[in-house]
């Protein structure tokens, strides 16, 4: 805690961030890195627009504590392997890949110049085990390779619910899971998202409202359990699931 003018305690942001870290179990000392992660994001966003999130407080909560939010329902350590789609400048696979260096991170993200700010990251963090797929999730969902082959897929801020389930249960193994955080109002979404899951072979486990420092804006996870392997012919093209949307 630091003191104000006015000799009352107040949480400064490093505090904030602590706190978090401490609440989902992590080392207080990953602090620094996130801080280097925090200094180039917002150095190249000035040339290349990464994010609309400028603030370098918000970026320690929205973008950092938010991606670690997942950790409080998938806290598991051991060797795990993760696909995040749509990741953006690394959110959430990122600061996942960084809290738990044993996992195996794979990267997927349709725009070359985060891609390009992506790889830097990785080299400027020293971070092992991390694959940046440049390319499109629809397209890379119908490789052999990546079907049925991840612990763990996550996608945030990417598309509603029924097409981001086309995108990530191919990937998901049976038995793995699909966390999906979201916000706002979702109640026809849900329903077209249940929908949609029970095409695809998952269904929901769990809708858990994020709980931490700094996010009081109705941030939720939803889990969905992959129950069977995602049949063949998902994903379709982008064009078809624009135009027939599951659910
Ligand atoms: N996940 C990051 C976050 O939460 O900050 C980025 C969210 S941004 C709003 C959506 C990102 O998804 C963009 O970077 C976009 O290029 C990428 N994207 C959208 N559709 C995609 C697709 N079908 N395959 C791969 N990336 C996609």
């Amino acid at each position: 805690m630091a003191n104000n003018q006015t000799g009352i305690e107040v949480l400064t942001m490093t505090n904030v961030f602590q706190e978090g870290l401490q609440r989902l179990g992590l080392s207080g000392e990953l602090e620094a890195a996130f801080l280097r992660y925090r200094q180039e994001l917002l150095e190249w966003n000035t040339r290349f627009n990464l994010t609309a999130i400028k603030d370098p407080e918000e970026v320690m909560t929205k973008h950092f504590l938010d991606s670690l939010s997942l950790l409080a329902i998938y806290p598991q350590d051991e060797a795990t392997t993760l696909l995040d789609i749509g990741t953006g400048p690394g959110f959430p696979g990122l600061p996942l890949k960084m809290a738990r260096p044993r996992w195996r991170v794979t990267l997927v993200e349709a725009t070359n110049k985060k891609v390009t700010f992506l790889r830097h990251m990785v080299d400027v963090l020293e971070l092992e085990h991390v694959e940046v797929i440049h390319g499109r999730a629809e397209e890379l969902g119908q490789k052999a390779a990546y079907r049925s082959a991840f612990d763990l897929v996550t996608a945030r801020a990417v598309a509603a619910l029924p097409a981001l389930l086309e995108y990530c249960a191919p990937y998901c193994r049976v038995g793995g899971a699909i966390i999906l955080p979201k916000k706002g109002e979702l109640q026809d979404e849900m329903a077209q998202g249940k929908r949609a899951a029970a095409q695809v072979g998952a269904v929901l486990e769990a809708d858990t409202v994020v709980d931490l420092p700094g996010i009081n804006d109705g941030r939720r996870l939803l889990t969905w359990r992959q129950q069977k392997r995602c049949p063949e012919q998902y994903p379709r093209s982008g064009a078809a699931m624009a135009k027939r949307p599951l659910g």
